[in-house]
């Protein structure tokens, strides 16, 4: 077992939905598994449900006062002035942390996995916050290759030396499921079953994985992010530029300097003017026009990653 890195049996398994209130695959699931938990249940851990945003999924908002899966930085989480007219997120955040977290405390969840939809053409895209994190590298690896049909994506949301800030950052370990193309407020059901299938096949991933089985060193390519591009604006501040049609729904394929980026409202085409190709997501995400944000963008890079185990608790009687 030479290489390999080994760590406990993983117990604490969240599962959360709702963290962004209009986004109705994990809305539609978590409410299913509140009410009855056995496709959650496995031989060496049973994963907790979890509503992310009550007030914001009842409203059928992203939000109700502030962007939820922004909200677990430092400062939010371990504040020492907190007052009763914080916007409700930062009291959520604070909340969710002291039950999945505290985050970096000893007694934080394991695995946290959050769900997520995108009106982007991601497909389904495994988000994580750093390709250091053996855990999280080998449940994507192992969802992409139980699941070859679903094509799955890995990208990484942090930009190189960023801060974390959401939600599956209270855990040891989370993974962001971003499945798209969907409407807010709308649950598609080809969309909702690959979801449920992600959620069950990481739990037999967590299952296997206390039960003992070692999993190979692999290579992968992930997508980093790196920054992002902005809508062309008009002087007053509005939109004066759509999304190109040759880029809309291109998300993860490359794109040159010089390609068409935007289109104008007087049909002139805009290129896009950085010096390198590179990698747009979340191309004409809904989410991201109050922002006025056009897309996400990511390089691509290959990972390395060592074979991983647990103590089994089988082999260590
Ligand atoms: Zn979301």
């Amino acid at each position: 077992m030479s290489g390999a890195v080994s760590i406990n049996p993983l117990h604490l398994v969240a599962v959360v939905g709702g963290t962004h209130g209009n986004e109705m695959s994990g809305v539609t699931l978590i409410r299913h598994w509140l009410k009855d938990s056995t496709e959650l249940m496995r031989d060496t851990f049973t994963a907790v449900p979890l509503l992310a945003n009550p007030k914001a999924t009842e409203k059928c908002v992203r939000y109700y006062e502030r962007d939820l899966n922004r909200c677990f930085t430092r400062d939010i989480l371990f504040s020492s002035s907190e007052s009763e007219d914080e916007p409700y997120e930062v009291k959520r955040a604070r909340e969710i942390n002291m039950v999945f977290g505290p985050r970096g405390s000893i007694k934080a969840y394991e695995v946290i996995l959050d769900l997520h939809n995108t009106t982007s053409n991601m497909g389904v895209c495994l988000i994580i916050s750093g390709t250091h994190r053996t855990l999280e590298m080998h449940a994507c690896h192992y969802i992409q290759t139980h699941l070859p049909s679903f094509d799955p994506q890995i990208y990484v949301y942090t930009e190189p030396g960023s801060e974390l800030y959401d939600l599956t950052s209270v855990g040891k370990a989370g993974i962001g499921f971003e499945l798209g193309p969907q409407p807010q407020g709308v649950a598609r059901a080809d969309i909702l079953q690959n979801m449920k299938t992600l959620v069950k096949v990481t739990l037999d991933f967590v299952n296997q994985l206390n039960q003992g089985m070692e999993f190979p060193a692999f290579e992968v390519d992930v997508f980093q992010r790196v920054g992002h591009v902005q809508f062309p604006l008009s002087p007053d501040g509005a939109i004066s530029a759509v999304v190109h049609p040759s880029l809309q729904d291109q998300d993860f394929s490359v794109l040159h300097p010089g390609d068409p980026a935007f289109l104008s409202l007087d049909n002139k085409i805009i290129p896009y003017t950085g010096k390198q190709p590179i990698y747009p997501v979340f191309v004409n995400e809904a989410a991201y026009y109050e922002k006025n944000i056009a897309f996400i963008v990511a390089e691509k890079i290959q990972v390395s990653v060592p074979a991983l185990t647990s103590i089994s608790e089988k082999r260590t009687l």
